[in-house]
C-alpha cells in the first residue's frame, strides 16, 4: 500500500512485504472512493459500490471485500495475490494512498521483528493487530 515519498526518508520497505497492510479487513472508502473505482472499471456507481464493498462494523460504512489468500487468510479483493502489487493503482482509495502516513509502517516493523527472530528472512508473520 505505502510508497516512499520523495526526498522523505522511511523505514519500511513494500518491496520486501506480502503487502500486510492489504490484508487489513477494515479498509474503509467514501464516495469518492467508490467513484473513482467505478470511472476506472467504467461501472455505474451503485455497481461498483455492490461489487468492490461491503458492509462495515459501523452504520453506513463501506468497506473493500476480501478474498482468499494463502499468506494471510483474506487479502483486499484488489490484491494480485501473485505479484503482491495492487492492481488498481491509480484508482486505488484515499486510505491506501495515505498509508503509513509516516516514516514508519507497523506491520513491516511487526514483519521485521517476527523474521528476525524465526531468522528467516522470507517469514510472513500473520498475526498483528494495528
Ligand atoms: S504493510 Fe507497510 S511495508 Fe508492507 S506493503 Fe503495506 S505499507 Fe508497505
Ligand atoms: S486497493 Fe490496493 S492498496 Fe488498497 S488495500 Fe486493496 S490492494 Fe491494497
Amino acid at each position: 500500500m505505502g510508497k516512499k515519498r520523495k526526498g522523505l526518508k522511511v523505514f519500511y520497505n513494500c518491496d520486501k512485504c506480502p503487502a500486510y497492510c492489504c490484508s487489513y479487513e477494515r479498509i474503509i472508502v467514501g464516495k469518492r472512493d467508490i467513484r473513482r473505482l467505478a470511472k476506472h472499471y467504467g461501472l455505474s456507481f451503485e455497481k461498483a459500490r455492490k461489487k468492490f464493498t461491503k458492509k462495515g462494523e459501523e452504520k453506513g460504512e463501506r468497506v473493500l471485500r476480501h478474498r482468499r489468500d494463502e499468506a494471510y487468510g483474506t487479502v483486499c479483493r484488489f490484491l494480485d495475490r501473485e505479484t503482491r502489487e495492487c492492481t488498481v493503482y491509480d484508482a486505488r482509495p484515499g486510505i491506501c494512498r495515505e498509508y503509513p502516513g509516516s516514516k514508519r509502517c507497523g506491520y513491516y516493523d511487526f514483519l521485521c521483528f517476527e523474521r528476525n527472530a524465526q531468522e528467516d528472512p522470507e517469514f510472513v508473520a500473520t498475526a498483528y493487530n494495528p
